[in-house]
């Protein structure tokens, strides 16, 4: 008897207005749960979102290309394509390096929402990150110096402590001349150890440090243009394949996460439009000259001293004026870009 009148009192309450609300207020948590989940899934305790649903939030169309290997995010001004089980998306064809490989599951492509926030929302829609930094000081970055000579190409006579500082010489002039406040960590062939570089950005208050090296390689092919941004927490910087123990560590510059990633997409794009490929993309790395800085900051590998082609053309003051250039332009582009978000 008990049971009967507590059925008799369930279908009553299921007949009054107020059972009525509750019981479709039910069906709709339901539904949007179930609709949550199918855009998000859990891959090996990580969080990952669908770009389908991605696309949607930045206001892109989002498609497969034809042959199912390729997932595009595009709006008028923005393509980014996105490969299976790939490690880099192609931010209007840049190579943005990820902290997870991308996963596909039931023909939905997902990226981890880590990789959203440090990658997509930082170049994409910085304005969600909060405080805007300035920009009025920049202190550049002259990688090595005095016994420290960096990359060398002796049959053509280059040293990569004097190209660093050739070409921070003259961006710190093309930066002065239009009013920019410049900083040099060194101005003269001296050595300065690795751990006061970043003091120097920190005791002058700059806003924003660029660290300039140039690369080499056992092989004379490797050439192109590198952006390093600091490895944010709980990632493997590009080189390595998985997160260790040591990697959730924080950085003093990790509070600039979504700055770094921005400047280092900036000057990344304006180095490969105006001098070409190859390409090598914004890369990860926990470089001792980007951990403890207090504002947003880039290490920028300026090309290949080993690369004959190259080694060529960084003779020539023509060239080094435009690499020097190039790096103007891409911190004018991200000026510009912080300017939009006031
Ligand atoms: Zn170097």
């Amino acid at each position: 008897m008990r049971v009967g009148a507590h059925q008799m009192s369930a279908s009553r309450l299921a007949f009054r207005p107020g059972g009525l609300f509750c019981f479709c207020f039910v069906l709709l948590s339901f539904l949007t749960a179930t609709t949550l989940s199918a855009r998000e899934i859990q891959v090996s305790g990580r969080a990952y979102v669908d770009l389908g649903t991605v696309a949607q939030r930045f206001g892109m169309q989002g498609y497969w290309l034809a042959g199912y290997e390729t997932y595009r995010l595009k709006s008028r001004w923005t393509t980014i394509d996105a490969g299976k089980n790939a490690k880099t998306l192609q931010v209007n064809r840049l190579p943005v390096y990820l902290g997870f490989p991308m996963v596909e599951s039931r023909g939905q492509l997902f990226i981890a929402k880590a990789d959203y926030q440090h990658v997509l929302q930082s170049v994409l829609t910085p304005q969600a990150f909060r405080p805007v930094p300035g920009l009025r000081r920049i202190v550049i970055d002259a990688g090595h110096g005095g016994k420290d000579s960096g990359a060398r190409n002796d049959a053509y006579g280059l040293k990569e402590k004097e190209l660093t500082l050739d070409v921070s010489r003259r961006l710190k002039s093309l930066l002065e001349r239009a009013g920019y406040d410049v900083v040099m960590t060194r101005d003269s062939d001296v050595y300065i150890p690795l751990d006061q570089r970043p003091k120097v950005a920190n005791r002058t208050k700059g806003d924003l440090f660029l660290s300039l090296h140039f690369n080499a390689a056992g092989s004379s092919t490797a050439a192109g243009f590198e952006s390093y941004a600091l490895t944010p927490q709980y990632q493997a910087s590009s080189k390595y394949a998985k997160p260790e123990a040591h990697d959730n560590i924080a950085y003093t510059g990790n509070k600039q996460d979504a700055w770094n990633t921005l400047i280092s997409y900036h000057v990344q794009r304006a180095l490969v439009q105006r001098l070409g490929g190859p390409d090598r993309g914004l890369k990860r790395a926990r470089f001792l000259v980007l951990k403890h800085l207090d504002c947003p900051g880039v290490l920028v590998e300026l090309g290949f001293v080993s690369h004959p082609d190259t080694a060529q053309k960084l003779r020539t003051a023509a060239f080094r004026q435009t690499l020097a250039q190039s790096l103007f332009e891409g911190i004018v582009a991200y000026r510009n870009r912080l300017a939009r978000i006031q």
